[in-house]
């Protein structure tokens, strides 16, 4: 039977970058003719779609931009994550996928961001997107909360072993509504003791150190 690991992206495969949530605004901005308003906090956890569907409604713009928006933004990722600005993997993300093929089991996304988005971000950190199934991803461009993207997960892997990896509280409670184990790493914004008091199986402090840890759950899953 196969097996699923769903990756998150930001601040798990890849280190988050200093100025990703101002992309958004430059996304409206190109479509809507407005300024954004200034720096804005990090926003992690959530995905594209609910910041952007955010962000149009802060703004009083129409939801009907969404669609332009979300392919704004995907154009601006192709300039930004292919030049000086592309992101850096996260530490034993090499190692980690092969020792999870070479377990028996499949690497997938499952991620706030589009596929286009995810793929050129990857591929600007060096990663080569041929290293997940891209048929059982799943993405947020679209939706308003990432509980939708474990909800389509679900069903799509519906009794197969399957487990979710990310870096943020959002990742977790996403995972516990539908019931799909949750494991953290600390590589994003939020540290190893945030981490520990949501309902993930255990923390990893990064996929270096944490390997052992993973290999040994998957083995049991
Ligand atoms: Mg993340």
């Amino acid at each position: 039977m196969a097996k699923y690991v769903l990756w998150d992206v930001d601040g798990t495969l890849l280190l988050n970058g200093p100025r990703a949530g101002s992309l958004y605004d430059e996304a409206i901005e190109q479509i809507a003719g407005i300024s954004p308003s200034g720096p804005r906090p990090a926003e992690h956890g959530k995905v594209d779609g609910q910041i952007i569907a955010e962000r149009l409604a802060e703004h009083g713009l129409s939801p009907d931009l969404h669609h332009a928006v979300a392919d704004r933004l995907d154009d601006l990722s192709v300039e930004r994550h292919t030049g000086a600005d592309r992101r850096q993997l996260a530490p034993g993300v090499h190692e980690a996928l092969d020792a999870v093929l070479a377990a028996g089991w499949t690497n997938c996304l499952l991620t706030g961001n589009s596929p286009r988005r995810a793929r050129v971000k990857l591929e600007g950190a060096g990663l080569d997107p041929a290293l997940f199934d891209w048929e059982r991803s799943f993405f947020g461009d679209q939706a308003r909360a990432r509980s939708e993207l474990t909800t389509a997960a679900s069903a799509a892997l519906h009794g197969s072993p399957r487990v979710i990896v990310g870096d943020t509280p959002s990742d977790d409670a996403a995972a516990a509504a539908v019931g799909i184990p949750f494991l953290a790493v600390a590589t994003g914004v939020f540290p190893a003791r945030e981490l520990e008091r949501t309902g993930a199986v255990f923390v990893m402090p990064d996929l270096v150190t944490g390997l052992p840890d993973l290999l040994a759950y998957l083995r049991q899953a």
